[in-house]
């Protein structure tokens, strides 16, 4: 299945683009009243088929596999349960990023890309990894409108209307904060103003082909 398949794909990318240590971070995608979600603890690259998690978005249980889904299966439920746009999710602890959250700074807009995303990435306060407060504060600070959320000690969640979009989202985002702490260490960036930003927003909508 398509779905599936992507969410094999995209796991399978997630060390060699630099977005994921070990086993940290996870994935999702929404396949109508249910997700598939990446196992707890398994290697990216031993992402499959038969170990992805099928849940119920209503209820939160588990209606295919029999690997145990992402510790932060409170986080994807609460997000697709609030924004109904979201079709997929990619949570990372990607280094740059993850240097912004553990010092709940917001990586704000120096360069104009930052307009696909938000105005600028907020970080949500802390909780305990996997937690249902994780959950409601990372859903507090992203808002209704906004793709990309750092969570205070721990990293990045990165959500668009398909996986595809997500992962390009959380891709985008540690380029912005790998390139904001390099011109910091230089000097002192200029920050685009919200109108800059959302003339560029408006802009991006007739861009390409
Ligand atoms: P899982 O392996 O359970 O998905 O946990 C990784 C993680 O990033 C928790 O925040
Ligand atoms: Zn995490």
């Amino acid at each position: 299945m398509h779905l599936l398949d992507d969410l094999v794909d995209y796991a399978h990318r997630m060390s060699s683009d630099h977005l994921a240590f070990g086993t940290s971070g996870n994935l999702s995608v929404r396949d109508d009243e249910a997700l598939w979600i990446t196992p707890s603890g398994v290697p990216f690259e031993e992402t499959a088929i038969d170990n992805v998690v099928g849940i119920a978005i209503a209820s939160g249980k588990i209606i295919h596999g029999s690997a145990r889904p992402s510790s932060e299966l409170p986080l994807h439920l609460a997000l697709y349960r609030q924004r109904r746009d979201v079709g997929g999710i990619v949570h990372t602890h990607s280094e740059y990023a993850t240097i912004f959250a553990v010092l709940g700074q917001p990586i704000i807009p120096v360069h104009y890309q930052m307009a696909r995303s938000c105005y600028q990435v907020n970080c949500a306060e802390y909780a305990t990894y996997g937690s249902e407060q994780l959950a409601q504060n990372a859903l507090a600070t992203l808002g209704s409108r906004d793709r990309a959320v750092l969570l205070r000690n721990h990293g990045l969640v990165a959500v668009g209307d398909q996986l595809s979009l997500a992962y390009q989202t959380a891709l985008d985002v540690e380029w912005m904060a790998r390139l904001l702490y390099r011109a910091r260490s230089i000097g002192d960036p200029r920050v685009l103003s919200p109108l800059e930003v959302e003339q560029v927003r408006e802009q991006f909508r007739h861009y390409g082909q």
